[in-house]
């Protein structure tokens, strides 16, 4: 097995090298640089690609990787594990959903095309695009706050050939969390939280490189990233990277299979009170949340518009703020339940 080079980065077969991806310098000279762990397999095999933080305020992913490589012998790997445990430094060290510098976040289109010039977050998006190019395969780990269950998602229409899309439904099923086929609805989802086609995930799908997006429980739930570590075990399994058996998740996966159907809004303002929980199958009509007025009265049940489940409630900013929610506010997304 020859070196593995990408950037600066110099890797052995049989070793594991941290290193950083220098990508824009800050007014005042501060150098901003993406993190990146390579552990490179002493035989040849599939070049994973797995990103934490993407959104800054999401940092699952970031525990997840940063047990993920500790549980790995890079002597007995096959392939190459690219890790890159804070994906935007600018969002992830202010704690912010999107870079404070010009209010973009990675899951908006930023590597296909990739613009090196471009404004603070649009560098860094090329920086992580040299990694996409000698990538393989790619997870990109996101996280809802709680109560929220774990999904993933997974971008069939984007997909460039049914062979990434048979691989990525592979990779979705050794992950184990209850897979969500996701569309673009007409309901301001993409105004509200990003369009399906801008998510790295399906954008690399639609490059030739299987992508899944995994949404894991925030860093307060601890199985949230023990689910993460177990999920990406899991792919490396089934990709032949490692020798051990896919083994099973430490949260439950829903039977069926599910669409995204789209966001809840709210009607009333108030306080939401969620009062199901997610991850439970749910017929139309069921009530979800509650709008509460201030006079503890309910003003709206927020009910199920199809028969399925909600996987998050949205939060009034995304990756922060509070359920004390405005008017026509997106309040959960849900999946429906294919017939
Ligand atoms: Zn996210």
């Amino acid at each position: 097995m020859s070196v593995f080079e990408v950037g600066s980065l110099h890797v052995p077969a049989g070793e594991l090298r941290h290193g950083r991806l220098t990508a824009a310098t800050s007014a005042s000279g501060q150098v901003v640089s993406v993190p990146v762990s390579i552990m490179h397999g002493a035989e040849p095999g599939p070049v994973l690609l797995v990103t934490g933080a993407t959104h800054g305020t999401e940092i699952t992913g970031t525990r997840t990787l940063l047990k993920l490589i500790a549980r790995i012998d890079p002597a007995r790997l096959r392939g190459t594990l690219i890790s890159v445990p804070v994906t935007n430094p600018l969002a992830f060290d202010r704690a912010t959903y999107a870079s404070p510098e010009d209010g973009i976040h990675l899951g908006m289109p930023c590597y296909w095309p990739s613009d090196p010039a471009g404004s603070p977050t649009l560098r860094i998006g090329a920086q992580v695009r040299s990694l996409f190019d000698v990538a393989t395969h790619y997870i990109d780990l996101h996280n809802n706050a709680e109560p929220a269950v774990p999904m993933s998602m997974e971008f069939a229409a984007q997909c460039s050939s049914p062979e990434v899309r048979q691989v990525q439904r592979a990779m979705a099923e050794a992950f184990g969390v209850t897979p969500v086929l996701m569309t673009d609805p007409e309901d301001g989802t993409a105004e509200k939280v990003g369009s399906v086609d801008g998510q790295p995930a399906a954008a690399s799908s639609a490059h030739g490189i299987p992508g899944l997006m995994v949404e894991l429980l925030d860093e307060h739930g601890h199985q949230g990233y023990e689910a993460g570590v177990r999920g990406v075990l899991n792919v490396m399994s089934k990709l032949g990277m490692l020798e051990e058996p896919v083994a099973p998740q430490l949260v439950e996966r829903l039977q069926g299979s599910f669409t995204y159907h789209g966001v809840l809004t709210s009607r009333e303002s108030g306080v939401l009170f969620p009062v199901c929980d997610p991850g439970t199958v749910m017929e139309q009509g069921s009530v979800v949340a509650h709008i509460v007025g201030m006079d503890g009265s309910v003003l709206e049940e927020v009910k199920m518009p199809v028969t399925g489940f909600v996987w998050a409630f949205l939060t009034t900013a995304p990756g922060g703020g509070s359920f004390a929610v405005p008017e026509g506010h997106a309040v959960g997304f849900v999946a429906a339940a294919d017939a």
